[in-house]
């Protein structure tokens, strides 16, 4: 049906329609005003702003029992950032959504607001079910869909940003936030609002798959879209095989068979350069990124990478393409996805060795590549030339780098033990959802200390931090833990996140964003212990509210 009508389409408007809504009863909806995104209203030209979004989302929510619209936080302006609960469930809470026992799919977009591709993708998916399409789905899933995760970044459209993507020629939001930070540098160290309200929907609503849409920024490949699942070596060995061996290939089939379009893993081309030789290469391991952070929470975190130099219809087509295969494989392995997470959850770490360090991690044989050719096109409005992807595929053989391997290790501890002074960081583990004691009283015992040998600080800013390389070796010995010292037991499902945020030499924590470059200086140790919470263990819970 779709290529009939992709054949035959002449006006982009009439073959957007029927593209994303040729399907019974959708017909009878069109005639009646249908819930179009900017987009569709511009034939592809701008794109949807703040005030439309929410406009959109509440007609579409509007007398649907199976449509709750929620905000899961505010950006730094105060815009709510916009969550749409889909599925048989009471309310958009997460109590509603939890006890419904159903699988949780978390699908985001415009978390760089200058790639929105995937914003109007979810606005039609949206829209679509709102027209009582999918509903299938909600068998064994509920949907959680942010459409425009970083809103103010979206109202900050100038002709001028991403000028080489091709379109939307009226132009797009910008990437950081309105702090001018990068919210895909955020995940793990968690500086904006923004990133708080997702570890907070982490929390809260625990969705089992996450999807974060972007678009891509300049290999010239022969892709509509490019992939990832988390990267981090410390992801749960179910949940990297399930997305690598079975959920990525088979949606790419999927895509390939009905629209004729090809997907792979993400990655660039680099030339061989000193030791490192020429290949395809992915592009970072740590958890930062919000594909590595939802595997470091044992979750099937995805990221998708719309090809910048496909027009903006194409782009946002692909995008939906990608999103619907990834639904309908979670509607069929449901059951299987969800008691992967939970495997993860139920594994103690504790005495295991986790990656502190990574490198790229080479495929044994070479594998196909397809290339791609670009052809300058005019943006009639700014004036500058934009690129667009011509219909050339160039196969290449070249090993592949589209995984890490560890290259530093450390063994995970039963638990680690944060002064009182440190409340900060507290905050930030607690806003993660992890779970934490306070020492009531002074006690004395055996613990790891880690003697620092070195510190190098970066002499350049970046997302606000002087970062901060950290060397040194543990060694035990005996110490006094003050009254309110906080106390991580490591015997729980967000081990992997404290790991990678409490460790000295970890290349995505606490030390390594320079959090704690006032307490470190060589000879001196680092402020945070590590060994046994205690049997049996004197401790509390901070005071909890009566009546909560
Ligand atoms: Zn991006």
């Amino acid at each position: 049906m779709m290529e009939r009508t992709l054949l035959r389409g002449s006006s982009l408007t009439l073959l957007v329609l029927s593209a994303f809504s040729a399907l019974p009863g959708s017909a009878e909806a069109q005639a009646e005003e249908p819930l179009l995104t900017r987009a569709e209203r511009t034939e592809w030209r701008e794109t949807t702003r703040y005030d439309e979004v929410m406009d959109l989302v509440r007609q579409m929510v509007a007398g649907r029992p199976d449509m709750h619209l929620t905000t899961m936080g505010y950006t730094f302006e105060g815009r709510p950032i916009p969550l749409v609960v889909v599925g048989r469930v009471a309310d958009g809470s997460p109590e509603a959504v939890r006890s419904s026992e159903k699988t949780r799919v978390y699908l985001q977009g415009g978390i760089h607001a200058g790639e929105i591709a995937g914003k109007e993708a979810l606005l039609i998916l949206l829209r679509e079910m709102a027209q009582g399409m999918h509903s299938q789905w909600a068998d064994s899933l509920v949907l959680l869909v942010a459409p425009l995760y970083n809103a103010d970044g979206n109202e900050r459209v100038s002709l001028l940003n991403r000028p080489r993507q091709n379109g939307p020629v009226g132009g797009m939001g910008q990437r950081p936030n309105a702090q001018d930070l990068d919210l895909n540098r955020d995940h793990l160290k968690l500086d904006a609002p923004e990133s708080r309200a997702l570890a907070k929907m982490f929390k809260e609503y625990d969705p089992h798959v996450a999807v974060d849409l972007h678009t891509t920024n300049g290999t010239r490949h022969g892709y509509h879209l490019t992939y990832a699942p988390p990267l981090h070596p410390a992801t749960p060995a179910a949940v990297d095989a399930l997305l690598r061996d079975r959920l990525l290939p088979a949606i790419t089939q999927a895509v390939r068979e009905k629209h004729g379009w090809e997907m792979y893993h993400f990655g660039d081309v680099r030339p061989a350069r000193g030791d490192a030789e020429a290949g395809w290469y992915t592009f970072d391991h740590r958890g930062r990124y919000s594909n590595n952070y939802a595997g470091l929470r044992n979750r099937f975190g995805i990221l998708g990478e719309a090809f910048a130099y496909a027009t903006f219809e194409e782009r946002t087509r692909i995008s939906y393409w990608f999103v619907e295969e990834i639904v309908r494989f979670t509607h069929g392995h449901a059951t299987e996805i969800a008691r992967a997470s939970a495997g993860a959850d139920g594994q103690s770490l504790v005495g295991e060795s986790l990656a502190v360090r990574s490198a790229f991690r080479g495929s044994s044989e070479p594998v196909t590549i397809l290339m791609g050719e670009v052809a300058e096109e005019l943006n009639p409005y700014s004036g500058r030339m934009m690129l667009r992807r011509t219909d050339v595929v160039a196969p290449q053989r070249m090993r592949e780098f589209v995984s890490f391997q560890a290259t530093e290790t450390e063994r995970v501890p039963p638990a680690y033990f944060l002064p009182a002074a440190l409340g900060d960081l507290r905050i930030r583990l607690e806003s993660h959802g992890v779970r934490t004691l306070v020492l009531e009283e002074a006690r004395t015992q055996e613990v790891e200390e880690f003697v620092v040998d070195s510190v190098t600080t970066s002499g350049r800013e970046y997302q606000g931090h002087f970062e901060q390389d950290v060397t040194g070796a543990y060694r035990t010995v005996t110490r006094t833990l003050e009254a309110g010292t906080v106390v991580i037991p490591m015997d729980q499902p967000l081990a992997r996140v404290v790991f990678t945020l409490l460790e000295p030499r970890s290349d995505d924590g606490f030390a390594a964003w320079g959090f704690l470059s006032g307490s470190l200086r060589a000879g001196e140790p680092y402020p945070v212990l590590r060994g046994s919470p205690g049997s049996p263990p004197r401790l509390s819970l901070p005071p909890v509210p009566a009546g909560s």
